[in-house]
């Protein structure tokens, strides 16, 4: 069938995921919230960092709101963060889940990674490597806006 949302529905099919070692996917899934558990988070972001699916991947956790693991570079507490962030009440005083709008999680993420700069060495370059992410962040803040946020796991 033809798509006309934008939305690929079998991007699970292209999860760099599903070609890591057990090790590698247990960093996905982190046991405890000590330093050895945030290193995990970090590493699964840098392997998310290089997955063609990253926006498929943070839109569906975002929308089915999954509580657990890393998905498209982001922590559970990130995923609540960004769903509150990204709703919001209209006119007719309905409540609104702007991430439900592929589009709009090529933002989410755009900031996300900005916001992220500085939370390890050599983080950035790493991010900047995946092209699909490069230009969605420049296309939509400009090269001159460096990150300096730092969001915590
Ligand atoms: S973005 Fe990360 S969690 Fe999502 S499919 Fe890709 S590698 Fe897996």
């Amino acid at each position: 069938m033809d798509q006309t949302s934008g939305i690929d529905y079998n991007w699970e099919d292209h999860a760099l995921c599903r070609t890591l070692t057990k090790n590698q996917k247990k960093d996905f899934y982190p046991l405890k919230h000590d330093g050895e558990g945030k290193q995990q988070v970090n590493r699964a972001r840098r392997l998310c960092s290089d997955c063609p699916v990253v926006v498929e991947c943070l839109h569906a956790s975002l929308v089915t709101n999954e509580k657990h693991g890393v998905w498209g570079m982001t922590s559970p507490k990130q995923r609540q963060q960004m769903r509150k962030q990204y709703t919001i009440t209209n006119e007719d005083g309905k409540r609104v889940a702007l991430y439900e709008d592929i589009e709009v999680v090529v933002e989410i993420l755009a900031d996300h990674i900005t916001n992220m700069v500085e939370v390890g060495p050599g983080y950035y370059p790493v991010l900047l490597s995946n092209p699909n992410l490069r230009e969605n962040r420049l296309h939509l803040h400009g090269p001159e806006k460096g990150g300096k946020k730092i969001i915590e796991n």
